[in-house]
């Protein structure tokens, strides 16, 4: 069993409108744009990070939005909810602020025991803010008051078909299964960082996800550095997954692999970080450019919308 997975790196999904995007997280959710950068395979489209005030790994949500994208379609083998964490009694003024908004699908409920608002985002993502004690430090200079801002990550919950193998290999992964909540199962990696938690909900009679915008791309999990990054891969191919080879994604190091529950995983290294090649004072603000793409600059900046602070 492995240890050197800490709990979340980042959640990236897809979305239709970067503007829109960048309103919802920035503005409504009150996150801070940590980077603003484009996807290495496809530089004419946007790829945005959102997080707390440095992007603390187990905070980061990414998008790669494309314009007028179709939507996904929910169902089995994908990511269906990427939860924050938020104080407790923080969900009355949550639910006031995200309806203000127009944000669709509001619902409060329990589950595990914790109070939990879930609602969708610009293209139906589906979002769950649960009030537990965290101690990390919220980004403010969102707009969202510090008494409920969003703390980072929670969990994130995936819906399978058939969740065996996926439990089997979050196991080896160094999780433990720590609660059962109706056809929830939860895990948790212990001494990780502060988001810690990965759901499965068993969905054994649901069609297959049709990825689109709304859809959860891939989830990263978090390792301190590329040594340690090195010895989950060659765990993992030992074990018979396929595993790309170390990607260098500028701000981590990147190693991907499909789950058998249909699932894309990321192991991202905690280093080099977001601070590589802005200050932390004004991270996200300017477009960053992979050195590969640096010379379309003239043409991306033209090309890419335009979407404000
Ligand atoms: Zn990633």
């Amino acid at each position: 069993m492995l240890n050197q997975i800490k709990g979340l790196h980042h959640v990236t999904s897809l979305a239709s409108s970067a503007k829109e995007n960048n309103d919802f997280f920035t503005h409504t959710l009150g996150l801070r744009r940590v980077k603003k950068t484009v996807n290495f395979d496809a530089p004419d489209v946007y790829h945005l990070y959102y997080g707390d005030e440095t992007g603390a790994p187990g905070s980061v949500m990414t998008y790669f939005p494309f314009p007028n994208a179709a939507r996904g379609r929910p169902g089995a083998g994908e990511v269906g909810t990427t939860a924050f964490s938020v104080p407790k009694g923080s969900l009355k003024a949550w639910t006031d602020r995200l309806s203000a908004q127009g944000v669709e699908d509001l619902a409060t409920g329990t589950r595990f025991g914790d109070q939990v608002l879930t609602f969708n985002g610009p293209d139906g993502d589906g979002f769950a803010l649960v009030e537990v004690d965290d101690d990390r430090a919220p980004w403010t200079g969102g707009g969202v008051p510090e008494d409920i801002a969003i703390r980072g990550f929670h969990s994130a919950s995936m819906r399978l078909g058939d969740s065996g193998a996926s439990a089997e290999l979050l196991t080896f992964m160094g999780y433990q299964k720590v609660d059962t909540d109706g056809s929830v199962t939860r895990f948790a990696v212990p001494d990780g960082n502060a988001a810690t938690m990965i759901d499965i909900e068993s969905v054994p009679n649901a069609p297959s996800a049709e990825q689109g915008a709304g859809s959860v791309h891939h989830i990263a999990f978090a390792v301190e550095n590329r040594a340690r990054q090195l010895e989950v891969r060659e765990a993992l191919m030992d074990t018979g997954y396929q595993v790309t080879p170390v990607i260098d994604r500028d701000y981590f190091w990147a190693i991907y692999f499909r789950t058998p529950g249909g699932v894309l995983f990321e192991v991202a290294t905690n280093e080099p970080g977001f601070d590589r090649d802005e200050d932390t004072a004004h991270l996200g603000e300017a477009l960053k450019l992979p050195s590969q793409h640096a010379h379309l600059r003239d043409r991306l900046e033209r090309l890419l919308e335009p979407i404000g602070d």
